[in-house]
């Protein structure tokens, strides 16, 4: 009997053991694979094309119901599933979505209770994987501690990484905000300055492939996360305490059965999949349906040249009759409207705008609580009573959307303020574009009427210092495909101005070309492009210039990576919604650049315009379908049919 026993058990042990615990996608190249490790923690892997990426990596959570982080055992496995879908966004980097992945799902004990799934999402480049945490006992709900979901890079991995900011420190206690350097090519080890890394986060393996580290499907329900770096090992981890005030927790709540956000893995052999990603909107679904069709368009904004002395009555005018000049469809106006227009004398702005067919974005102080910063209007957005009462005002007058600045804070709490505002902004028809702000993770495809996020060293920094200017063009290296191969990007660039000044006679001053302008406002993407042409533009700016401008899209159909390497060089090509194709490139190295570009999106014998060292040229598309170019250092090549 008791042999009998033993047996049993033995050959349980070797089912377990010997059952493949593999997810794989579906060409089979991309692998996820799980073990569960001596102290019952389950740990993964992941090989593509049979290289390992990540190194096994712990999986698992501490709750107040439980600490899932070790002690468990396999308890079972889904079979794999392999989910198709598609689906279609007006205000992301392509038009049309759709994805064929493999869903498994693998589910762990702790003692006898159920404890947790791990589902894993896994396409030919992309995984995802979220756990769900089970009911425990008679207990509906739980705080979370902490998860140890970490990601062990191989020895030798190069890094590109933005370091976490410290909270309630920069101008008026408004950070983190996501707006500190990125590091290009720097060794393992370091935890940026003290304080982890943001999301998203790229690697370059020693067999040079691609790794791209983000998180998606983030609302209310849960916090944002970092990645904190011991070693190789870069851990989730969430926000600090002292963040928002210090009002609310770091850590999430949820309800039970309750669900992590998707944490996603992208790889490649080329940089083309992170550009291409789609796996951000992939595994989220709608938080609520669109009131009305959203419009997107070109916006000017006077602040990033003029300031805030440029927020008065007139020079707004004059902003609107710029736009109406353009051709553009809106202006935003920034900073301390509020009192240096009045809410009566803007009604009379935007009804002004409204007959020169430009719509209009206000700029508001996120505040509550959680900031010192002085400009107005504040106190007005963080309340569901005033906000709504505002926006009842906004949808009076005519308002199309809202920049909402200053909010600093990855906690739930702060989640759940983000996702209010887009819903009662959903109700009154206006459209948000946050600044000063978290990564947003999905929100393209959640909230219908997400524009874009700044969550990023942006243009206002080549206003504020010369150094941001002298190495502007390597930033335009390395957002495409990764800042903004994740999200909606609020840079508010493309300067013609050669000085950030209203005299455009001083100030900081660009070192990039007038091309490298024009090829940033396709390599930047976000459906709302708030440009930084300044009215002086029409006549000193050289008019080949001003007219792409005037025609260049900001929603698209398509997207295609070319080539390129974080801080030395990139190459991308977008088809706008129109269906025209924009190829564009910048190069950041000091010394000009050669390359081969493939004209493959235009037919052979069609003429084609090509921007490059300051002038507009006609070239016609040879049988090779190539262009071979130099790309001056700090400038661009932009060519479109
Ligand atoms: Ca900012």
């Amino acid at each position: 009997m008791k042999l009998r026993l033993f047996t049993f058990h033995f050959s349980l042990f070797v089912f377990i053991a010997m059952t493949a615990q593999t997810v794989s996608s579906p060409d089979g190249n991309l692998k996820v694979n799980l073990s569960v490790n001596a102290e019952g923690t389950p740990v993964y892997n992941v090989t593509f094309g049979g290289t390992t990426v990540i190194e096994d990596s712990p999986l698992g959570m501490a709750t107040t119901v439980g600490d899932f982080t070790k002690g468990l055992t396999f308890k079972e496995q889904t079979e794999p599933k392999t989910v198709t879908d598609k689906y279609t966004l007006a205000n992301g980097k392509q038009a049309n979505y759709e994805f064929t992945a493999v869903e498994q799902t693998f589910t762990y004990n702790r003692g006898n209770n159920i404890a947790l799934d791990v589902t894993f999402h896994v396409d030919n480049n992309n995984i995802a994987f979220r756990y769900k945490v089970y009911k425990q006992r008679d207990r509906l709900a739980t705080m979370v501690g902490n998860e140890v979901t970490a990601f062990t890079m191989p020895e030798g991995t190069k890094t590109y990484l933005c370091p976490q900011m410290t909270p309630q420190g920069g101008f008026a206690r408004t950070t983190p905000s996501y707006e500190t350097f990125y590091e290009y090519g720097a060794e393992m080890g370091k935890n940026g300055q003290g304080r982890g890394y943001t999301f998203p986060a790229l690697f370059e393996t020693p067999n040079n492939l691609w790794v791209m580290l983000c998180e998606t499907g983030v609302d209310g329900s849960y916090c944002a996360s970092r990645l904190e770096c011991k070693g190789r090992t870069y851990t989730v981890t969430y926000p600090e305490d002292t963040e928002f005030g210090g009002v609310g927790t770091s850590a999430p709540g949820i309800m039970l059965p309750g669900y992590t956000p998707w944490r996603t893995i992208t790889v490649g052999k080329t940089l083309a999949p992170m550009a291409e990603t789609t796996i951000m909107w992939d595994v989220v679904a709608p938080r609520f349906e669109a009131s009305q069709q959203y419009k997107y368009g070109r916006s000017v904004w006077s602040w990033i040249i003029r300031m805030d002395a440029s927020c008065n009555y007139d020079e707004q005018k004059e902003y609107i009759d710029f736009a109406a000049q353009l051709g553009w469809e809106y202006i935003l106006i920034d900073a301390l409207w509020d009192t240096n227009i009045g809410y009566d004398r803007m009604a009379e702005l935007v009804a002004y705008a409204r007959t020169k067919g430009i719509g209009v974005f206000l700029w508001y102080n996120s505040n509550g609580y959680w900031n010192d910063a002085p400009q107005g209007p504040r106190g007005k957005l963080h309340t569901m009573i005033e906000r709504r009462k505002e926006m009842a005002w906004l949808k009076k007058v005519g308002v199309k959307g809202l920049k909402i600045d200053f909010v600093g804070s990855d906690k739930q709490q702060t989640m759940q303020l983000y996702e209010d505002i887009f819903a009662d902004a959903n109700d009154y028809g206006l459209m948000i574009i946050f600044h000063g702000c978290t990564l947003p993770r999905g929100w393209e495809r959640m909230y219908p009427n997400f524009v874009a996020c700044e969550a990023v060293r942006a243009s206002e920094n080549l206003s504020f210092s010369q150094n941001d200017n002298n190495i502007e063009a390597l930033a335009a290296t390395i957002h495409p495909v990764l800042r903004n191969a994740v999200g909606n990007m609020d840079f508010g660039g493309s300067a013609l101005n050669k000085f950030y000044s209203k005299n455009n006679q001083r100030g900081n001053h660009r070192v990039t070309t007038d091309v490298y302008a024009l090829a940033t406002a396709i390599l930047f993407q976000t459906p709302v492009q708030n440009f930084a042409l300044a009215p002086n533009n029409l006549t000193d700016a050289p008019a080949w210039a001003i007219d792409f401008m005037k025609a260049v899209p900001t929603t698209w159909r398509d997207i295609r990576f070319i080539d390129g390497y974080p801080g030395r060089y990139i190459i991308m090509a977008r088809q706008a919604t129109d269906g025209k194709w924009y190829l564009a490139g910048v190069n950041a190295t000091k010394e000009p650049l050669k390359v081969t570009l493939p004209l493959t999106m235009f037919p052979i014998g069609t003429d084609v315009t090509v921007y490059i060292d300051n002038a507009k040229t006609t070239q016609r598309v040879n049988k090779k379908q190539t262009l071979a170019v130099t790309i001056p250092s700090n400038g661009g090549v932009v060519v479109n049919d």
